[in-house]
């Protein structure tokens, strides 16, 4: 699933071969993954030039810009779990499940969505509308400062783990980035982010902005179908240390790395780097359907 890293990366390769680009003509070959109807959001789009790209948290944000003072529009995409944003010759054959296509001015490239899962989305906003979405985000969390973060940290009784996705309380971390996180700060996944001492609080706080940084550098992880704007992978896979890798040696201890469920989402830890403190987020499972457990696993709501 596309995490901070991976939007970021698409968001640069956007920014290289879309930036300044008009866009002549929009596909829709599956209406489900627009928001509103096809032709509408077509007529919205067509005619109008990508003048910015942005991002906050794992959103995507392009601002299209018509003729002469037309106000402008905002094209939002959320990846969703399996979402790829590509830029590449119209002429080139359509890959199963791409969903839009929107051609550049010129008809010789054209950007694709494309979405197995179908839980992205593509939506045109009003300015009013964008302001809405992006203030019901919490602070990006490559941006949020040491500050604003211990202080969204304070009170807080559910699982660190489950703080970390939390979009409303910092954007862009998915499970692969919170689990090598809490890793790095050696945080129990269990731990209530109200309770973690300041150090620990701080520690946590520089992990999450060094594996951002670093995933950045290397492009994203891809675990299945993220790639760039380019169609090629990110490079951090080889640098996960915990995230999937239930059963090997920490490498840091050599203890064996385990997992849990915490609020139907998989973590990874090390149960020795990572110790459990003596209070943890209320347990309000186990719930039989929440993720799938294995025998060793244990359940935990979110609290
Ligand atoms: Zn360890």
């Amino acid at each position: 699933m596309p995490e901070l890293p991976e939007v970021e990366t698409v968001l640069r390769g956007l920014r290289r071969s879309g930036l300044g680009r008009r866009i002549d003509e929009v596909h829709v070959e599956h209406a489900g993954v627009i928001a509103g109807k096809p032709v509408a959001f077509a007529a919205r789009i067509e005619g109008r030039s990508i003048a910015d790209i942005r991002r906050k948290g794992k959103v995507l944000v392009a601002e299209l810009a018509g003729k002469g003072t037309a106000e402008r529009v905002y094209l939002v995409m959320r990846l969703g779990m399996t979402g790829q944003v590509t830029v590449q010759p119209c002429a080139e054959p359509l890959e199963p499940h791409t969903h839009v296509r929107m051609r550049f001015a010129g008809g010789e490239k054209e950007l694709r969505f494309r979405d197995v899962r179908r839980f992205g989305r593509l939506r045109c906003l009003t300015r009013k509308e964008l302001d809405e979405l992006l203030l019901s985000l919490g602070p990006d969390a490559c941006q949020v400062t040491e500050r604003e973060f211990l202080l969204a940290m304070r009170g807080r009784r559910g699982a660190v783990k489950s703080w970390l996705m939390n979009q409303q309380m910092l954007a862009g971390l998915g499970n692969i980035y919170a689990d090598e996180a809490l890793f790095r700060a050696r945080i129990h996944p269990l731990a209530q982010p109200g309770r973690i001492s300041p150090p620990a609080a701080r520690r946590l706080y520089r992990a999450v902005q060094t594996v951002l940084k670093n995933a950045i550098e290397l492009q994203g992880t891809s675990f299945r179908d993220y790639i760039d704007i380019e169609g090629r992978p990110g490079n951090y896979l080889q640098k996960l240390r915990v995230y999937q890798k239930t059963g090997t040696p920490c490498p840091r201890c050599r203890s064996t790395i385990r997992r849990m469920v915490i609020a139907g989402r998989s973590s990874h830890f090390c149960p020795h780097c990572q110790r459990r403190p003596r209070q943890v987020a209320a347990m309000r499972g186990p719930k039989k359907d929440a993720g799938k457990p294995g025998k060793s696993s244990q359940t935990f709501a979110a609290g």
